[in-house]
């Protein structure tokens, strides 16, 4: 590994390169004075360490208090990747003067690349402070397409037309929204290396992810050295898992000196990926895991890709050309970095073309994370996009994915939160024809959330009331190239604006009953909480009845609720504690099927179901785990011992295998309780080898030498 470092160098120090170049900084440094001239010139010839010395001279010593010479540098350093050094420069540059209109450009620009909300008004800002400034007018434009507000960003590319017909970005986003909508050539063809690379970032946030490789190319063909385009061309391909040719491309771009965070990020996956992976691969799928869980995680997620196959194929009415890609990450970052560039993604797993990446279940807190919702979340995007040639836009393609999640089983899928009532109340909903912007350029960073919750309960509600053949519907006409008004008209015969009239009205009425509680029920639920624990442990006979009075009273208001302090666990702990065992399950039994997914609590329940004798209900419950927290072994054990005494044999075997991949603490049982499973399935070979597998660890196992001579 090569330790591409973060952040980098304000103060390009000491770097890794040829002694002529540091002969030069020497030089440099000895010259009398250095002119803004000199700096761009070395910029414009790409000699970045040289223009950076003559930046450093010039802007730090000779003119500290010129601000045009610090925005001049940071231009620079965002041209290279280094946005935290070009920040600190608009900043110092905003310091000396805030009227600044190039470093509030620069600001406007850093916050373009990180899709914040705040790059438009920025943009606007630096405009209002130059009427000339061609540069912020382009921005507009091209932030008006990435919301996919086609008649807003010609209009915004007009107007730097008009300001100069040369504009070369205004082209470019004209021309981008031809060639989107399908048109094989466009009037506006920029015929350059950065109009080129406009396009390909258009086709890149519109997941078309081949053509937008196609634009790199030919951007780094028409200037090998814009090297912003060849890192993006890197990145695009390694989400397609080319993985040795973006290498090579993101080490170019490096050694030359773009050095952005993704460009450093991405390398150091690059280099550990196959070290760290390990594939298995089907003619219909291809899992890839870390080596230190594939062996356990791969039973339950080739089970799940069959089945999600099976059923999206008959529901999409499509057979895939090619098999789907499952990339599982147990490091977060490392999910993070194949997830780069995409606004607003949803943070557990992100889906390209054919290739899906996602969180493993190791990589969250139990809990927290449905990985085999997230699965079909993610599959359902390869179909959408695979349907739409990638044309469908982004809250519908979400939309769905987040309706599958809860089709599939309504206990999957995330729950109704206080921050999507807050938005329903306070009628922060975005319109339908817009709502693509609540992904892409979101106002606030709950906005993104909320509006994946918008977008399911959309399609939800179009399922619902036009049936599932009006989302397939939908698709085709994307397919076409048609626009969500156009689509929205076609299909559901509304006009969009009382589309959204009707869907709030449904949604409003839907959770007008939690609604008109919340305030009481937060009130309530917080003193609940608080209450119920005390009352649980002090077994205080009133104390607990008043904590279950309370507890019920509250109950119905908001059942969606199943986060930490629920009032279900609450109730179940008080009923646990007045020695009432069926209510305590009952109750449990709710929070589960309400969608709660605490491993804490669902082994709970497990454990009280098997004391009540209740095992095949016990069996049950635990199986949910493996759907989101499957990493302990004390629950595989569990379960395949009850499977096993249900007659489930293969269910059992899965378990016991689980448990001896996860290094178990008594292997020599491990390997027992796996040969009785095989036994119990008529396998009586393997059920052999995993005797004397048991006895080879504890000869004097008495179980195990038992069975062996049953087996011979
Ligand atoms: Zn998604």
């Amino acid at each position: 590994m090569k330790g591409y470092p973060l952040g980098v160098r304000r103060r390009l120090k000491a770097c890794p390169t040829t002694a002529r170049t540091a002969l030069l900084f020497l030089s440099a440094a000895l010259l009398p004075a250095q002119t803004l001239q000199q700096a761009e010139t070395l910029w414009q010839q790409h000699r970045m360490l040289e223009a950076n010395e003559t930046f450093k001279a010039l802007c730090d010593r000779e003119i500290p208090q010129d601000a045009a010479c610090k925005v001049r540098w940071g231009r620079m350093y965002l041209e290279y990747g280094h946005s935290d050094d070009a920040f600190k420069l608009f900043d110092e540059a905003l310091a000396i003067d805030k009227n600044q209109a190039g470093a509030v450009l620069g600001e406007a620009l850093l916050a373009a690349d990180r899709f914040d909300g705040n790059a438009p008004a920025l943009a606007r800002r630096a405009l209002e402070l130059d009427p000339r400034l061609l540069e912020a007018q382009e921005l507009l434009a091209r932030l008006a397409l990435e919301d996919n507000d086609n008649a807003r960003a010609a209009e915004e590319a007009q107007k730097a037309l008009a300001m100069d017909s040369n504009s070369m970005a205004a082209k470019a986003v004209l021309a981008s929204m031809d060639l989107l909508a399908g048109k094989p050539e466009s009037p506006f063809d920029p015929h350059t290396a950065r109009g080129y690379e406009t396009i390909g970032h258009f086709f890149m946030l519109n997941r078309r992810y081949e053509d937008s490789i196609g634009f790199y190319r030919k951007a780094v063909e028409l200037d090998p050295q814009l090297w912003p385009a060849r890192a993006e061309l890197g990145i695009d391909l390694m989400r397609m898992g080319r993985n040795a040719e973006a290498l090579r491309q993101l080490e170019l771009c490096w050694e030359n000196h773009f050095q952005s965070k993704a460009a450093a990020n991405s390398l150091r996956l690059l280099e550990s990926f196959d070290k760290k992976f390990v594939t298995f691969a089907t003619p219909r799928t291809i899992l890839r895991f870390d080596r230190k869980e594939g062996e356990f995680l791969r039973p339950y997620f080739q089970s799940e890709m069959e089945r999600v196959l099976s059923v999206y194929e008959k529901k999409y009415k499509i057979g895939l050309a090619h098999p789907v890609q499952v990339e599982v990450y147990p490091d977060h970052e490392d999910f993070a970095v194949r997830a780069l560039g995409m606004p607003g993604f949803g943070a557990l797993g992100v889906t390209f073309g054919y290739t899906i990446a996602m969180d493993s279940p190791s990589g969250r807190p139990p809990g927290h994370f449905h990985w085999a919702s997230t699965l079909w979340h993610e599959m359902s995007h390869v179909f959408t996009l695979a349907m739409t040639d990638s044309h469908v836009p982004r809250w519908f393609t979400e939309g769905i994915a987040v309706y599958e999640e809860t089709s599939v089983n309504p206990e999957w899928g995330d729950r109704l939160g206080p921050e999507e009532l807050a938005a329903i109340r306070e009628r922060q909903l975005l319109p339908v024809a817009s709502l693509d912007r609540g992904f892409i350029h979101p106002a606030r960073p709950q906005q993104v959330p909320v509006s994946y919750f918008q977008a399911g309960r959309i399609c939800g509600y179009i399922t619902k009331r036009w049936g599932w053949d009006a989302i397939l519907a939908m698709l085709h006409d994307y397919a076409q190239g048609a626009d969500t008004p156009t689509v929205i008209r076609q299909e559901l015969k509304l006009d969009p604006a009382e589309f959204d009239r009707q869907f709030l009205a449904a949604l409003e009425a839907e959770v007008k009953p939690t609604l008109d509680h919340l305030d009481e029920w937060k009130k309530s639920a917080r003193e609940l909480a608080d209450m119920a624990p005390k009352a649980a442990q002090s077994k205080d006979r009133a104390a607990i009845e008043k904590a279950i009075q309370l507890g019920r009273s509250i109950e119905d208001w908001y059942p969606e609720y199943v986060e930490d302090g629920s009032v279900y666990e609450s109730l179940a702990a008080l009923y646990l504690a007045r020695g009432g065992r069926d209510a305590a399950i009952g109750e449990l039994w709710r929070y589960v099927r309400a969608g709660g997914r605490s491993p804490a609590q669902i082994k709970l329940l497990a454990a009280n179901l098997v004391e009540s004798g209740r095992v095949k209900e016990a069996a049950e419950a635990l199986d949910r785990l493996n759907y989101i927290y499957p990493m302990d072994p004390e629950q595989h054990q569990k379960l395949g011992g009850l499977w096993l005494d249900q007659g489930n044999a293969a269910g059992a075997i899965r378990e016991y295998q689980a448990v001896l991949a996860r290094n178990p603490l008594d292997p020599a049982q491990a390997h027992y309780d796996l040969a009785r499973a095989y036994r119990s399935n008529r396998q009586e070979d393997l059920a052999r080898n995993e005797v004397l597998a048991a006895l080879e660890i504890a000869p004097g196992f008495r179980p195990a030498q038992k069975l062996l001579l049953e087996l011979n």
